[in-house]
């Protein structure tokens, strides 16, 4: 059996089994119009646990218009995470869900077998944006279920000595979301005030890496900046932040993923077949539903050329 050329990203797990801070800088993209820092897949092509892609974006503050403004398109293979500091995104999907986001909650899709959604800014805001959208890889086994649509409107959050944990995904400081997941996961926003400590606890087991989101922050005598993903290894029981003037961070992590899995526009497969057949169904209008909330046309799916590696809608 011959298999068609496509220029997917294989990615694999970082799966280092021991204690390290390495930085890994993000690169500059565009959704749209919206100015993205994407800090997974990073050079090197890796995923931190299941988590294999992640986008920052904001903060912004707007007037007029949508900054956020992605019109129907498809996933396979993967779960999107969507997760604000500020601001609101409106989803809808092909499953008829409509799930308006604010900061504290999650929404949390599962493409499974297939799912085309939108997210865009709603008409009534508050003017401002400012969030991450994360994608975690589905498992083998669970990766062709039926797609379905969680929205969390408040994640738990824990008060810790020096800061506060939000947990949108897993379990992490005796607080468990209640989003669904098909690995092992975590995923956090975490709070450190200002002038003080925050020593938190991790599961040695899982791998993780950290992104600032605002403020000041420094790990193991390292001060760490906005622009690079820093990744920790594993084997850690526990982080800590340094005195500063206060930060906020995003924490992911998980066990290293066992699978390698390919990655091309919007999909997550094994195959550069598989995804051929996901582009084609997309194209002919199969498989995936149509998201009639959205006023206007859906994108189209890039050219499948051997070289070019078309961006992904998030
Ligand atoms: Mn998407």
């Amino acid at each position: 059996m011959t298999s068609i050329s496509v220029a997917a990203e294989e990615c694999a797990a970082f799966g280092q089994r021991q204690q390290v801070v390495e930085s890994f800088p993000g690169r500059d993209t565009n959704l749209g119009d919206l100015k993205i820092l994407r800090a997974l897949p990073i050079k090197g092509k890796r995923l931190v646990g299941p988590w294999c892609f992640l986008d920052r974006y904001g903060p912004y503050t707007f007037t007029e218009g949508k900054p956020m403004d992605v019109a129907p398109h498809p996933h396979i293979g993967l779960q999107t995470v969507t997760w604000l500091l500020e601001g609101e995104i409106v989803h809808h999907d092909s499953l008829g869900y409509e799930g308006l986001i604010r900061p504290g909650g999650v929404n949390v899709m599962t493409a499974g077998n297939g799912i085309a959604h939108a997210e865009e800014t709603p008409r009534h805001h508050s003017g401002v944006l400012n969030g991450v959208q994360l994608w975690v890889a589905l498992p083998e086994t669970q990766r062709k279920i039926s797609p379905s649509f969680q929205q969390i409107e408040k994640v738990p959050a824990v008060d810790l000595r020096g800061g506060v944990a939000q947990v949108f995904a897993g379990t992490l400081a005796g607080a468990t979301s209640t989003a669904e997941h098909c690995s092992d996961i975590i995923g956090a926003d975490l709070t450190v005030h200002p002038g003080s400590e925050l020593t938190l606890p991790l599961n040695s087991s899982h791998e993780h890496a950290l992104l600032l989101l605002a403020g000041d922050a420094e790990i193991e005598g390292q001060t760490i900046d906005e622009r690079n993903l820093y990744y920790l290894g594993t084997a850690r029981s526990e982080i800590r932040f340094g005195r500063g003037a206060g930060a906020r961070l995003l924490l992911i992590g998980g066990p290293p993923f066992p699978e390698s899995i390919l990655m091309w526009w919007n999909f997550v497969a094994r195959t550069p077949d598989e995804i051929a057949e996901a582009r084609t169904a997309w194209e002919e209008r199969r498989g995936f539903g149509e998201v009639k909330a959205y006023q206007g046309p859906r994108l189209s799916a890039p050219p499948l050329v051997p070289l070019a590696r078309p961006n992904p809608a998030s």
